[in-house]
This record gives structure tokens, C-alpha cells and sequence, in this order.
């Protein structure tokens, strides 16, 4: 089963794009005046986007920056192969889809590495292989013209078909995946077609400015999420709930929350099954009343936030949400459990129903409290509700 995570970070994603080039295109006249200063500054901005993701260790995007200002040399110097790239649109037109799809399915890595080698071999490959796939397209036009089942295809086989598989799978990958680079990189080839076919009015520095813009966006929301959430659950880490603390007034409730023999859980089905039921714990969370802000605090220990709330708020949203923890049948894939033997002998029965119940500690803030004060007060009420039995609150 595919899930769709990746749908509002493409749309995003995307919708950003168009809506910068449509501004760019609507206040044309105000930024004309500007025109020589954009140019000049195309290339140091490009160079240092590249710099920039490759600090941050987005090193696609860092190899898509130097590949654009390799395009924007070219065109804007007279270099030796200048007049060839300038004659070789459907060239680039291929060959930038092709690497951008190449590029989904890459990991980003470290930029001066010795993937790199990899990488330019593998631009050197792309480049390789579409100039001989267009330099024989008389060949195979002729050969599908003259068959009568192919004969339809022929005017298409060249870009069309190509082009439109790219752009599916790069679309695809896009949205199956909750990642911002890959959003990225779909958006990026919608641009690049409009670029090549001249749907696009624009300058090509100015495109470049806009893209550029996009990218640094881009490494530095993703640098964001990769500092403040947790990469299991999607939560706020530990570090944001240090952050919201400095911004807390004098009243609000703190609650721990933990989940209950979960070691035994790990131990029983598995860290991968455990992993899964972190995740949908987390699910539930998100949900909780009350304008509680919940932050992963590290294991399978949670922390929810109160701002302006006192305890009796705060309990019912959070005797609310233990109930309904509780009483969550979780239903998770048991794949890695199954071996290989038992896999051939049975039917495939990888879905199990699980429980699991969480014990909840919570303290409201008293005068003068600092917020590491109101947590280790949280965290005692904690114990006590593991001492009384788990699957409660206390205060
Ligand atoms: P208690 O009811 O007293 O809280 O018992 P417990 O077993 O939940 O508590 P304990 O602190 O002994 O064990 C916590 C377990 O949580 C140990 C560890 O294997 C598991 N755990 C912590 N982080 C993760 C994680 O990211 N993934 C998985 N699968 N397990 C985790
Ligand atoms: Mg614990
Ligand atoms: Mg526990």
C-alpha cells in the first residue's frame, strides 16, 4: 500500500514556484530597471546557494546549482562550446529531466566525496546516452513508422514519451514521500520544460535568481525539520520544547507521558513493530484538547505543553486522550517478523492488532518555578501513576 504523504509538500512546493514566476512575470516593469544588477549577481548567487546546500549537506541540490550556473556561463560568455549548447536545446531539454529524475532517487551525501565521481560519471553517461538516442531518432522513427502497430507512436517517441515518464515518476516519488528535496526536484523539471519551451517570458537569470531562491529555501527548512522534529514520529523534538519554554508566561501545565512496558513491547514484536506503534502513538497525540503542544522527549516518553491552562483543563484533555490511547486497536505490518519459511507455508497474515496503554504525570506551574522545575515535578507525578498500576493520570 502506497500512502500518499508527500501530496501537500508537492502542491507547496510547486504552488511556490509558479507563484514566484508569476510575480516575477506580473512586476516585470518594476524590477526591468534592475536588470543589469540581476545579471551581475546571477552568478555569485548561484555559487553561493551551492555553497549553502553543500554546507548543509543537500548535496542534489548543491550539483543542480553548479549544473545551472554551468547554463548560465555558457549562455551568457562566449566559451568554446557555447554555440553548441545554444544549438542543442532538446539536448538539455532531456538531459536536465533526466537528471533531475536521477537525482530522486539518490541520497544526498556529502558533495566532495567519492560519490561525486560517481555522479559526474553518471552526468557524463546521461549526456552520452541522450545525444545518441537523438542522433538515431531518424532510425527508429522509421522503423515505427513502417510498422503498423507503432505507427501512431512515432511523432511522439522522441520527447513526448520520454518526458512525460520523467515527469510521472519524478510526480510519483514526489508524493509518496513526505521530502522537500524531491518536491523540489518535481517542481525544478516543471520549470525546466517551461524554460526550454519558451513557455516561460522571463530572462534566463532572472528563472535562475528565483530558482535559487527556491533551493535556499528549501535546504533551510528542511535544515529546520531536521533540527526541531523527530524523524520517527514527525513530533517536535526535545530541543523545540526547550524552545517554547523560553516563550511560556507565568501560567501553563506540563504533562509526561509514557508508554507502558514498552520494553516488554520491543521485546514481544520487535523494535520495528515498536517503531510502527510510536508513530501511530504519536498520531493520536497530535490530537490531544486543550491547545496541548505535544514534543517527543526522547524513547517513549512524551511531553505535553499547557500554555495559560490549569491542571483541571489539562487532565480532562489528558484523561481524554489515555482513554482513547487505550482503546486504539493499532494495526501494524509484521513483515520483518515473518521468516522466509514461514512466509512460503502460510498465507501472508503480516497484520496484527496491538495495544498499549500510557502512564501520565502532569504539574502545573507554581510562582516562581522555573520550567526544568515544573518538568522533574511532571515527571515525579509520572512515577506515581506507574507506582499506582499504569493507564492513568496523575497530578
Ligand atoms: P514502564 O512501564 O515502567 O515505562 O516500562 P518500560 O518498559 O516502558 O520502560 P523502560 O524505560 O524500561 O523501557 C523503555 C523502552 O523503550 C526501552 C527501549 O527499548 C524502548 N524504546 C525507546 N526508544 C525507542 C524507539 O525509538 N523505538 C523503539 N522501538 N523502542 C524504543
Ligand atoms: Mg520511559
Ligand atoms: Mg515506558
Amino acid at each position: 500500500m502506497y500512502k500518499f504523504e508527500g501530496v501537500k509538500t508537492t502542491l507547496g512546493c510547486t504552488f511556490g514556484l509558479v507563484i514566484c514566476m508569476f510575480s516575477a512575470l506580473h512586476f516585470q516593469q518594476d524590477w526591468q530597471h534592475y536588470a543589469a544588477t540581476i545579471s551581475q549577481l546571477t552568478l555569485p548567487i548561484l555559487l553561493f546557494c551551492a555553497g549553502f546546500s553543500a554546507q548543509f549537506n543537500r548535496s542534489r541540490l548543491a550539483l543542480i546549482c553548479l549544473l545551472w550556473t554551468l547554463l548560465f556561463i555558457s549562455q551568457s560568455y562566449a566559451l568554446p562550446w557555447s554555440i553548441w549548447v545554444k544549438n542543442s536545446t532538446s539536448w538539455l531539454l532531456l538531459c536536465g529531466a533526466i537528471t533531475l529524475f536521477l537525482m530522486s532517487l539518490m541520497q544526498d551525501r556529502a558533495l566532495f566525496s567519492r560519490h561525486l565521481l560517481t555522479r559526474l560519471a553518471m552526468l557524463g553517461f546521461i549526456g552520452l546516452s541522450t545525444h545518441f538516442w537523438l542522433s538515431s531518432q531518424e532510425t527508429i522513427n522509421s522503423w515505427l513508422t513502417n510498422n503498423k502497430h507503432t505507427n501512431l507512436l512515432a511523432p511522439y517517441v522522441t520527447y513526448h514519451v520520454p518526458l512525460f515518464l520523467i515527469g510521472s515518476l519524478l510526480f510519483w516519488r514526489s508524493l509518496t514521500h513526505k521530502c522537500l528535496t524531491r518536491a523540489t526536484l518535481f517542481s525544478s523539471f516543471l520549470l525546466w520544460l517551461a524554460l526550454q519551451l519558451n513557455w516561460l517570458a522571463l530572462p534566463l537569470d532572472v528563472v535562475i535568481v528565483i530558482v535559487a531562491f527556491v533551493y535556499l529555501l528549501t535546504v533551510s527548512i528542511d535544515s529546520y525539520f531536521l533540527a526541531y522534529r523527530d524523524d520517527l514520529t514527525g513530533l517536535p523534538t526535545r530541543r523545540a520544547l526547550n524552545q517554547l519554554s523560553l516563550s511560556l508566561g507565568r501560567k501553563y501545565t506540563v504533562a509526561m507521558l509514557d508508554i507502558d512496558h514498552f520494553k516488554k513491547f520491543n521485546d514481544t514484536y520487535g523494535h520495528d513493530i515498536g517503531d510502527q506503534v510510536l508513530k501511530l502513538v504519536a498520531s493520536k497525540l497530535v490530537k490531544v484538547k486543550s491547545g496541548g503542544k505535544v514534543f517527543r522527549y526522547g524513547g517513549e516518553e512524551f511531553t505535553v505543553v499547557f500554555p495559560s491552562k490549569t491542571s483541571d483543563v489539562a487532565l480532562d484533555a489528558l484523561e481524554q486522550l489515555r482513554e482513547d490511547i487505550a482503546n486504539y486497536d493499532m494495526v501494524i505490518r509484521q513483515q520483518n517478523r515473518q521468516s522466509k519459511k514461514s512466509r512460503q507455508s502460510k498465507p501472508p497474515s503480516d497484520r496484527k492488532v496491538v495495544n498499549v496503554t500510557v502512564s501520565i504525570g502532569i504539574a502545573s506551574r507554581q510562582a516562581k518555578q522555573k520550567f526544568e522545575e515544573v518538568v522533574k515535578n511532571a515527571d515525579v507525578a509520572l512515577y506515581r501513576a506507574k507506582k499506582k498500576g499504569r493507564n492513568n493520570v496523575s497530578d
